[in-house]
């Protein structure tokens, strides 16, 4: 069953049957109110003619006076050994009590009565001189008027109970329809997208954002436009890694033929294969490292770091890498404590010092510092070399980006495009954040930025 009836037959339900109910309601309860007006008029009648009713010198039960009955009620009194005693005039001709079940009743009660044609309610009232019962006073009054108001009633409720169950069937139908239609398109579009693994699709959609309805279409359009990204980096990860992977795998197969063609083991070829080994094995580390960072999966082993001495030992160990290439300088120095995995940001330090070396030309500078502002510490690496075009620096924490200038330039083939990405991951498990200045010509300054420890460091979940 569809939604749509479903919600259409819950709704009709619920209508007709909270309408039924208040109507059955207040149909039980005008009645019951009428009845008891009905009991109250036959109670005061019947008081005012016992009070004229005596026992004569004979021991007869008489009615002294006629009584002033008002238009519709009925009257008999019954005396017991000698049957009806005094009937009022409009039903005079009428030889039966007016409710047998209660001829000679012991206690005063009321009953609704068919008599012939005629729907009556009967009172009767013993009467009795001491404690010997001597006759039972019957006092009537026709309920064709109630029975009459009760079928009005009762009609009415029922055209209008079927009327607004019928109203509020269409209405529900409609405005189900109307609401439900997007989801339609949410289906179409959904299965589009299936066949024709077209991911750029988006649903239409222009009702109103903040209902429901508009926060799903826009949440599935969201999932959407991750969903292409994400399809997108995949593809480009593959062609990426398909592309780094094709160098050294020429390389090392160039040399495998090179060495079966001359029938010996050639060292030069040896080495050049175990390079490429070297690079490709650094390569795999540099993705898994990646993956796991972008999978929230990288631990870290938290521990109190001083900064500054971490820097100044990256320092010590690029000047190897520098070899008198560039001037390493070491600029403002604090002492500064975080909390981090010394390992990690060790990396992140050798990352940003050795591309400032690879890409800053001979003669060039590069300054490092360490400092703290407000509950913040920061560590600068700045060169003063090429610098990075405004159009490239928004992608340079992308995996295997590389600006072209930079993949002729490292042809000592020992970047890959993911160092920066490395560190832009291993920057953020930190809860840290790596910012970046640059102008062609004149020179780049990365900046990394730590919260600084408060009290003890505690450890990674
Ligand atoms: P790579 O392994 O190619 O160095 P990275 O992810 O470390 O990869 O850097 C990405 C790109 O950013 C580099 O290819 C280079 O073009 C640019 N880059 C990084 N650091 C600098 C810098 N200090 N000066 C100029 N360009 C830089």
């Amino acid at each position: 069953m569809s939604l749509r009836t479903r919600l259409t037959l819950l709704y009709t339900t619920l209508v007709g049957g909270t309408l039924l109910f208040f109507g059955l309601a207040i149909y039980h309860l005008v009645s019951l109110t009428i009845t008891e007006q009905i009991d109250h008029i036959l109670e005061q009648t019947a008081r005012n003619l016992i009070g004229t009713i005596r026992v004569n010198a004979l021991g007869e039960l008489d009615v002294l006076a006629e009584a002033d009955l008002s238009a519709g009620v009925y009257i008999q009194l019954w005396e017991r050994n000698r049957g009806l005693r005094y009937s009022s005039s409009s039903i005079s001709s009428l030889s039966e009590p007016l409710d047998p079940l209660a001829e000679y009743t012991s206690q005063p009660i009321t009953h609704d009565v068919n008599l012939g044609n005629a729907h009556l309610r009967v009172m009767s009232v013993p009467l009795s001189i001491g404690s010997r019962p001597i006759g039972t006073l019957q006092v009537a009054t026709s309920l064709a008027i109630v029975d009459a108001t009760q079928q009005t009633f009762l009609k009415i409720l029922v055209i209008g109970t079927t009327i607004a169950v019928t109203i509020a069937a269409t209405g529900v139908s409609f405005v189900t329809y109307r609401s439900l239609a997007p989801l339609e398109s949410v289906t179409q579009t959904a299965l589009q997208i299936t066949r024709a693994d077209d991911l750029s699709r988006r649903i239409p959609y222009q009702g109103p954002t903040d209902d429901e309805i508009g926060q799903l279409i826009s949440a599935f359009n969201q999932t959407l436009s991750r969903l292409e990204n994400l399809f997108y980096t995949q593809r480009r990860f593959v062609a990426d890694v398909g592309h780094e992977l094709r160098t050294p795998l020429t390389v090392i197969k160039g040399n495998i033929t090179l060495m079966r063609k001359i029938g010996c083991s050639d060292e030069e070829s040896l080495s050049s294969i175990d390079e490429e080994v070297d690079r490709l094995t650094r390569m795999v580390g540099d993705l898994l490292l990646l993956a796991q960072a972008e999978s929230g999966k990288l631990t870290l082993v938290t521990q109190l770091v001083e900064l500054d001495t971490l820097l100044l030992e990256v320092m010590q160990q690029s000047r190897v890498l520098a070899q008198g290439k560039v001037d390493l300088r070491l600029g403002e120095i604090d002492q500064v404590l975080v909390c981090g995995d010394r390992d990690r940001l060790k990396q992140v330090l050798i990352n940003l010092i050795s591309n400032a070396i690879k890409y800053t030309p001979q003669g060039g500078e590069v300054v490092m510092g360490v400092g703290k502002n407000n509950d913040q510490a920061y560590i600068t690496v700045q060169d003063n070399g090429p610098g990075i075009s405004t159009e490239e620096l928004p992608h340079i924490f992308e995996r295997f980006y590389r600006i072209e200038k930079s993949r002729t330039r490292s042809a000592d083939g020992k970047g890959f495009g993911l160092g920066l990405s490395i560190a832009y991951w291993i920057v953020k498990h930190h809860d840290g954040e790596i910012t970046v200045e640059s102008e062609e010509g004149k020179g780049t300054r990365f900046c990394v930025w730590l919260p600084l420890a408060v009290g003890d460091c505690q450890p990674e979940s």
